[in-house]
């Protein structure tokens, strides 16, 4: 018997108990030091012969709840399982759409968008390859015979191509009644062309999440996120996300950087205000994906070795991220001001990730995919319209290129370099569209340890604070 890899154990301020939680099982105990330090002793051999029948029966519940284990070799049999059963977990079909990759704002920290002759240029889905999307879409129905089906609407601008969100929602849900599965949309917006007219078209098939971004208060936002004449869109977005509040989930999303995190607690008051702040899902910010380093701004980088950016798919939104319980949003955060944001969040009062169940993310998942504009097939959002890292076709057209992609996604096993860190079970080795860019390899870790370690601080304080009231 030995203490689980997997415990994290944080000592409470007053009256030296200690929160344990372990990350595997998910159990979260307020237990005395006395308690916490049986797992010392199990350590280091220290128990067998020393025990009373008291502390063998507490030793007894801390292994019920995944505290102790058998051995090392238990705990890595358990993960090596979990993650295989997750990635071929068949209860959920996830299908993430780029309508287009073109964009309405000319946000200054995105190379994409309204800026010069992009435009112009960036692919977007035509009626035809929409339809050869429910096709396919169809196909996968029938092979993996899903319970429920997430369909994402991601950019890009989606709803710059809503001829192509309302024919697929459409499509969808027919294929979703016919095979009884349960269906949810998601859209991943900057907000100016939300209509409640959009959200009933939807509704009328599915439950409805939007994430909409608002980049710090009215005028940090207006700045960060103009349109190409540089008019801001801060009161437009806030006219359009009270206008459907009622009507659908709506999350809201911020990307800051060190010129505008500061400005954060101000949007936050602002938007707890507001007659529809009870009605948020959710309320997460995260760092600016950069194209480059520019002195003065967080050193987050999601380029390529030659200045290329992350990914086809919009700057300001690495993966989906959408709902309430969407795990993209552990996408590159930078672990002290998330850790400031995210507490700031709670105290007004709004619901946001809590910093420790953060994934595993959907790249693990085998039954989630992501379609770029042209019909190529991504692992994740993070990849979306980076043609290179194309794993697939909904032609099913093969290259070599495709065919080597397929094989690097097919299992990333980044985990498995990150030795006995406790964070395994709810990390999985971190963000590979991160650790692509950054390290040149998805199957290395991407960590972001710290702030983990900062959540599991905070669970344990609201904990004990519950404990207290109780
Ligand atoms: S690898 Fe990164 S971008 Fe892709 S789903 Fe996971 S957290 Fe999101
Ligand atoms: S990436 Fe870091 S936090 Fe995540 S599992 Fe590996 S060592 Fe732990």
């Amino acid at each position: 018997m030995q203490p689980s890899i997997f415990n994290v154990r944080v000592p409470l301020a007053d009256g030296g108990d200690v929160f344990l939680m372990n990350t595997f099982t998910d159990a979260q105990l307020i237990v005395s030091r006395e308690v916490s330090d049986l797992l010392d002793r199990l350590g280091n051999g220290g128990f067998a012969n020393t025990a009373s029948a008291e502390e063998r029966e507490a030793v007894h519940t801390l292994a019920e709840n995944g505290f102790v284990v058998e051995s090392r070799e238990t705990d890595r049999r358990n993960i090596t399982s979990y993650f295989d059963s997750y990635r071929t977990n068949s209860d959920q079909l996830r299908v993430t759409v780029l309508t287009t990759l073109q964009c309405n704002f000319a946000c200054d920290y995105c190379i994409q968008g309204d800026h010069g002759e992009y435009n112009k240029t960036a692919a977007k889905m035509s009626m035809e390859t929409a339809a050869r999307v429910g096709d396919w879409i169809q196909g996968r129905i029938d092979a993996v015979r899903p319970k429920t089906f997430a369909l994402t609407f991601f950019g890009g601008e989606p709803l710059l191509n809503l001829p192509v969100v309302y024919y697929l929602a459409e499509r969808v849900a027919g294929m979703c009644r016919e095979n009884d599965i349960s269906l949810a949309f998601n859209i991943i917006t900057n907000g100016l062309l939300l209509t409640p007219e959009l959200v009933d078209r939807l509704t009328a098939f599915a439950p409805l999440g939007v994430k909409v971004t608002l980049d710090g208060d009215r005028d940090t936002h207006n700045r960060m996120r103009p349109l190409r004449g540089g008019q801001g869109t801060f009161d437009r977005i806030l006219k359009n996300v009270r206008a459907v509040a009622d009507r659908c989930r709506v999350a809201i999303g911020g990307n800051f950087d060190e010129s505008s995190v500061d400005s954060y607690p101000a949007l936050l008051d602002f938007l707890r205000e507001q007659d529809f702040a009870d009605k948020l899902v959710k309320v997460a910010f995260k760092p600016i994906i950069r194209e480059s380093k520019p002195k003065g701004f967080i050193p987050l980088t999601a380029v390529g070795g030659e200045g290329k950016p992350l990914n086809g798919a919009c700057m300001t939104s690495a993966g989906s991220g959408v709902s309430a319980t969407n795990a993209c949003d552990s996408c590159n955060f930078l672990d002290d001001k998330m850790s400031f944001l995210r507490e700031e969040t709670v105290k007004h009062g709004f619901k946001t990730v809590d910093g420790v169940h953060m994934g595993p993310c959907e790249i693990h998942k085998q039954h989630s995919h992501t379609i770029g504009p042209e019909g190529s097939l991504y692992a994740c959002p993070g990849f979306g319209g980076n043609l290179g890292e194309s794993t697939g076709h909904i032609d099913n057209r093969q290259d070599d290129l495709r065919s080597a992609a397929a094989k690097r996604f097919a299992k990333i096993t980044a985990w498995e370099d990150c030795n006995d860190c406790a964070f395994i079970p709810v990390c999985a080795g971190g963000c590979s569209a991160a650790a692509h860019v950054e390290l040149g390899d998805i199957n290395k870790p991407n960590c972001h340890k710290r702030s983990f370690e900062a959540g599991v601080v905070t669970l344990a304080q609201q904990a004990a604070r519950q404990m207290a009231l109780a």
